[in-house]
């Protein structure tokens, strides 16, 4: 019996990867995405050993290691008193733990590798400049309505359109996304050629504030990424930090403002055959740097649930098996946010267990995220 495609509503990170898990699965796919090129939005992602593997796991890994990058570490600093707090080393221990490496990449390289995977396979088509307008589902399948008029069918439909997707608000009531009271502003500029350490993922951790940078790019570019909370001007914070983060912060001619937000928790990412992915099912802030992560996972086990099923209907509320997970994630992420920009005694308190903790167990305690996917 002929099976219908997969329909999916958004051709981010996370629609690309459940197009290729419906591929690697035997299936095909029809993506539609709003935008009518795709853009070098976006600035640097970090992919920890769990992104890695859903990587392999929907056949795309050999395009992004070719172009992500190797940091050899993680270099977690005192914004203020610009002394190093911790040194994770990503090569040796840490692969070897966790089954697969950590790179970071520019978000625009990471989705053109995903795409070029696409690329391979006949059963995927993406069509740009097609904004999903309605949808409708009933006992025998689904169908969308793009802004032109057109209508395509299919037997199940993604909905990959991001953190504000306007399919889970209209499947799901309510469920807008949620402003969590901190911006976050994002650069990239040319490798500054003086810069300590500029070829690790470097963490200021600040009064109120916290900074990320690493490299991205075989051009040698340096994303840096400044939170702050609502309110709260660069320039003040900028004055707060040690002379070497002053220099850096000083460099950017403009910064991209951002607003971190989450999706709410919902009940199941599953209504009858449309099922919600990505930052559209679960979008949280970026603290843990697991938001691309998660899409890439959540297709993974797209890939498994439609290879199971063969030409039977799949049951997506398996999807829904993930959500202790991704809860978890969420909560680590705010979590995590809070610490980075934790001020006085919580600061110190946090800066001494970092620096007294012993290798092994600070490895051990990232073992539920890292080493599952
Ligand atoms: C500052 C910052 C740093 C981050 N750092 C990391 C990190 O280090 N590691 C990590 O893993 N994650 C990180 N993330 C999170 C990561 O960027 C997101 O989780 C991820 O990109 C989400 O991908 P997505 O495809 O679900 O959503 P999106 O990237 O939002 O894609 C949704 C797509 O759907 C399209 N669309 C929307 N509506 C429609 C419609 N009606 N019809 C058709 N198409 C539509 C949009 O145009 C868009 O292309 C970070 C996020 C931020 C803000």
């Amino acid at each position: 019996m002929k099976q219908h495609p997969i329909l999916v509503a958004g051709g981010g990170i996370a629609g690309v990867a459940a197009a290729l898990a419906a591929a690697v699965s035997g299936r095909d796919a029809l993506v539609f995405e709003r935008a009518a090129a795709f853009e070098e939005v976006g600035a640097g992602l970090q992919l920890g050993p769990n992104a890695v593997k859903a990587l392999q796991r929907i056949g795309a890994w050999d395009e992004v290691s070719a172009i992500a990058t190797a940091p050899p570490a993680i270099i977690l600093r005192d914004a203020v008193s610009g002394r190093t707090v911790r040194h994770v080393h990503l090569a040796g221990a840490f692969e070897s733990l966790f089954g697969a490496p950590y790179r970071v990449a520019h978000r625009a390289h990471l989705h053109g590798a995903l795409l070029a995977a696409a690329a391979k396979h006949p059963s995927i088509t993406i069509r740009g400049g097609c904004a999903v307008e309605d949808i409708q589902q009933n006992v025998d399948g689904v169908s969308l309505t793009l802004q032109n008029g057109e209508t395509h069918a299919g037997d199940v439909l993604i909905a990959a359109d991001g953190m504000r997707s306007g399919i889970r608000q209209k499947v799901w009531p309510g469920s807008a996304s949620i402003f969590a009271g901190q911006i976050i502003y994002r650069t990239l500029i040319d490798m500054p050629s003086a810069l300590e350490d500029g070829n690790c993922v470097n963490l200021w951790m600040g009064s109120g504030f916290h900074c990320v940078h690493y490299p991205v790019g075989r051009e040698a570019r340096l994303n840096i990424v400044l939170t702050a909370h609502e309110g709260q001007l660069t320039d003040d914070i900028i004055d707060q930090c040690c002379p070497q983060l002053q220099d850096l912060l000083a460099m950017p001619k403009s910064w991209l403002p951002w607003e971190a937000r989450h999706v709410p928790a919902l009940e199941s990412w599953v209504k009858g055959r449309v099922a919600l992915l990505g930052d559209a099912a679960h979008g949280t802030v970026p603290y843990f740097a697991q938001g691309s992560a998660m899409a890439l996972e959540d297709a993974a086990l797209l890939a498994d649930l439609l290879r199971d099923a063969g030409t039977l209907p799949v049951n997506f509320a398996h999807l829904n098996k993930r959500m202790p997970r991704v809860a978890a994630v969420h909560q680590a992420s705010v979590r995590q946010g809070k610490i980075y920009s934790a001020k006085g005694p919580v600061a110190a308190a946090r800066n001494l267990v970092l620096r007294m903790m012993p290798d092994r167990q600070f490895l051990t305690q990232l073992a539920w995220l890292y080493k599952n996917a």
